[in-house]
Order: C-alpha cells, then sequence, then structure tokens
C-alpha cells in the first residue's frame, strides 16, 4: 500500500470503481429475489454447439495460442456470415478479427482509434463498458440522448448533428441497443451514416444483439450504407447470439487497415482467447435459418411474457423492438427514482432490476427508467410477473 493521499485508482478510471450490477446480484442472493439484472441467458445454447467445442479440445484444436488474427475457419465463417446475411464482403485473412468477447472489441477499437482529447459521440442511456474504455482512452465522451417517445426510445437527428465538433473522432452506435431496446431505423441509420461521411468520422457499431430483432423491425448493419464500408467497424459476438456469454468469442468486421489498427491494441490486451471456443463458434455461424428464427420466435414470447406482467404492475412498458431487454418507467407507480426503486424491489416484490440512469451522464434524464432483463425461462418470467404486482 502506498502511503501517500493519492487514491490508487487512477483518475481516468476514478468514476467506474463499482458497478451497480454487484451491488444488485448481492441484493439478489441476499433476498432470494429473481434476478433480472444481469443480462445472461439461464439456459444454454445448442447442445451441437456445445459438442463442436469439446470435440475441439478432445482433438487438440486450440489448446495452444491460436493465430492472432484468430483461426481461420472461424474467421471464414464470420465472413460467409457477412455476406449471406447482409451482402457484406470482407476477406477473411485481411478485414476480420477475432476478439475476447465483444467487450475486447470494443476496448481494442478506442485505444487504437482516439488519441488523447478527441471526442466520441455515444447513444445514451449506453452500455456500461463504453464509458470506461473511452476514458482508458484519453477520449472525451459526449452522450445523444435517446429520448421516448410514441412508443419507443429515438435518436433526434439534430441533436447528434449539433454534437459534432472539430474533435470528433468517431461515432460510437450501438443497435439493436441496450439497455432501450431500441433498433435503429433504416432511415436513421442512413442519417448518422450521412453525417459520418460528411463530418469524415469513423464509426464503431456494437450489433451483438443484430439477431435479436422482433415484429417488424429490422437490423441494418450500418457498414451497408454508402461511404460507410472503410469508415466502419462492425463488433459482433457469439455470446447472445448463441446464448454462451461465458465463452467471449467475438469479432469485428472492417477494412484492413481499420482492422490492422484495432489488432496493434487487441495484441498487448488478450493476445489471443478461447481457442477450442473459436471452433465452435464457427460452427454455431453456419446452422441453418431455422435456428435464428427459433431464438427470436421464442425470446419474443418471453418478451411479451414480461411486459405484460409490467404492465399489470402499472409500468410503462416501452416494448422492445430488438435486444433481451425491457426499459420501463415507474412514474404511473408514484415513483421518480429509479435507483432506489431497484434497491427496494427485491424485499417488496422479490425481483431485481437495474436502475437506467447508471447508463447516463444527464442522470436526471434516465432518473425514472427502470431495465428488465427477459434472457430467463418462461417459468422464471411468469413468477416474475406474478410478483411485480407487488411493486407498487
Ligand atoms: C453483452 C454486450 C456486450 C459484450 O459482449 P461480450 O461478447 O460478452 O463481450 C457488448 N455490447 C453490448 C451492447 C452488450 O449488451
Amino acid at each position: 500500500m502506498t502511503s501517500s493521499a493519492r487514491p490508487l485508482l487512477n483518475r481516468r478510471l476514478a468514476e467506474f470503481g463499482t458497478t451497480v450490477f454487484a451491488e444488485m446480484s448481492a441484493l439478489a442472493l441476499r433476498t432470494g429475489a429473481i434476478n433480472l439484472g444481469q443480462g445472461f441467458p439461464d439456459t444454454d445454447g445448442p447442445e451441437e454447439v456445445r459438442e463442436a467445442a469439446v470435440r475441439a479440445l478432445r482433438d487438440g484444436r486450440g489448446n495452444q495460442y491460436p493465430p492472432g488474427p484468430g483461426v481461420p475457419e472461424l474467421r471464414t465463417a464470420v465472413a460467409a456470415h457477412q455476406q449471406r446475411r447482409y451482402g457484406l464482403s470482407h476477406d477473411p485473412d485481411t478485414e476480420v478479427l477475432v476478439t475476447a468477447g465483444a467487450t475486447e472489441a470494443i476496448a481494442a477499437a478506442l485505444l487504437a482509434l482516439v488519441e488523447p482529447g478527441d471526442e466520441v459521440i455515444a447513444l445514451e442511456p449506453y452500455y456500461d463498458s463504453y464509458a470506461a474504455c473511452i476514458a482508458m482512452a484519453g477520449g472525451t465522451r459526449v452522450p445523444v440522448t435517446l429520448r421516448p417517445r410514441e412508443g419507443r426510445f429515438r435518436l433526434d437527428l439534430d441533436e447528434l448533428r449539433d454534437a459534432v465538433t472539430d474533435r470528433t473522432r468517431l461515432l460510437l452506435i450501438n443497435t439493436p441497443h441496450n439497455p432501450t431496446g431500441t433498433v435503429l431505423t433504416r432511415e436513421e441509420l442512413a442519417s448518422i451514416a450521412e453525417l459520418a461521411v460528411e463530418r469524415d468520422l469513423l464509426v464503431v457499431t456494437d450489433e451483438v444483439y443484430e439477431h435479436l430483432v422482433f415484429d417488424d423491425a429490422e437490423h441494418v448493419p450500418l457498414a451497408t450504407f454508402p461511404g460507410m464500408r472503410d469508415r466502419t467497424v462492425t463488433i459482433s459476438s457469439a455470446g447472445k447470439t448463441y446464448s454462451f456469454t461465458g465463452w467471449k468469442v467475438g469479432w469485428i468486421t472492417a477494412a484492413p487497415p481499420l482492422v490492422t489498427a484495432v489488432r496493434s491494441a487487441k495484441q498487448y490486451l488478450t493476445y489471443v482467447s478461447a481457442g477450442p471456443f473459436q471452433y465452435a463458434v464457427a460452427e454455431a455461424l453456419a446452422l441453418p435459418e431455422s435456428y435464428f428464427t427459433d431464438l427470436r420466435t421464442d425470446m419474443r414470447a418471453k418478451r411479451d411474457v414480461l411486459a405484460s406482467g409490467l404492465e399489470e404492475a402499472g409500468l410503462t412498458v416501452y416494448r422492445p423492438s430488438g435486444t433481451y431487454f425491457i426499459t420501463a418507467d415507474i412514474r404511473p407507480l408514484g415513483e421518480t427514482d429509479g435507483i432506489a426503486f431497484c434497491r427496494a424491489l427485491p424485499e417488496r416484490a422479490g425481483v431485481v432490476a437495474i436502475p437506467t440512469a447508471v447508463f447516463y451522464d444527464h442522470q436526471d434524464m434516465g432518473a425514472p427508467f427502470v431495465r428488465f432483463a427477459f434472457c430467463k425461462k418462461r417459468p422464471v418470467l411468469e413468477e416474475a410477473a406474478r410478483r411485480l404486482k407487488n411493486a407498487r
């Protein structure tokens, strides 16, 4: 221990000392409440994908350091997926990089592309690692707030335009969006793309929920818009799509100079990871279309169970078009402080949720919103829905 008065945690990270997830998970454990706070599934992904991992382990594939960019089988499978689904063609050797989950991809992209003093625009509320990674890169985050209007959280394009300055380096976009469940529309994405081209900005886009879109919503990668292919780093991951969040297999697709830049940072973070799992995810990416359709159908039904429960409990629900989260407004219950509400909810109703305020810089704007995860078994969600009637 140092005896000086200087804090141990450096200034860049001082505001990120603890996360609300730890507090809420501890509360869930102590009270026996149903944990709809943290977003991980309570059922593992497909048996055949798990078996593929076992086979790779047994056959000695990936037990030693895999190649820095990722095993060729996975890079080829990622490129094939992008081509098949979105018509995006990527060279597996120069335009795909495997990472330790999307988390490392985000960190490596920001550490590689952001110079101290650069401004990074992120949609608020934002995924919690964005703020910390921008800070680690020495950048300044500039939040643009998604505002609830007519049933969904929307991006105000004028506000986005006004947020761009001469110091803006990149736009950090997330669609389908955690925590609001918004899927940016083709029109919104086209405007983001136009702005990026006009102001010559890089774009890092987190698309880990690309397969979790419901009803009429459609996921369109930003990289497909005119002028975007060469300025966009597209991030995805196996965690959410295949319900293997513990495997931490993610990837980026981008033009060669961007992949090279991101790889320069990535090689000193983990270097490589998850060898045998990379082979298994290569097989997962080649699953028939029915896998993705069934995943969506199952998640949509779960969404509806939880959404109805929350509505019956009296909250205003923003029924998500994507992701496995529901953001709800607690004001109809006469409550205004989501943090206090979430601290009381386990005792009151036996359910744990996350106050969305922690994902905002403008905490006042996020104060009345609470996030619930619905990637849980049907009976768990049904029981949560029953219990939530005691939330008043
Ligand atoms: C879960 C999540 C991630 C992290 O993905 P990993 O592959 O588990 O690292 C990144 N971004 C968003 C928006 C997420 O919800």
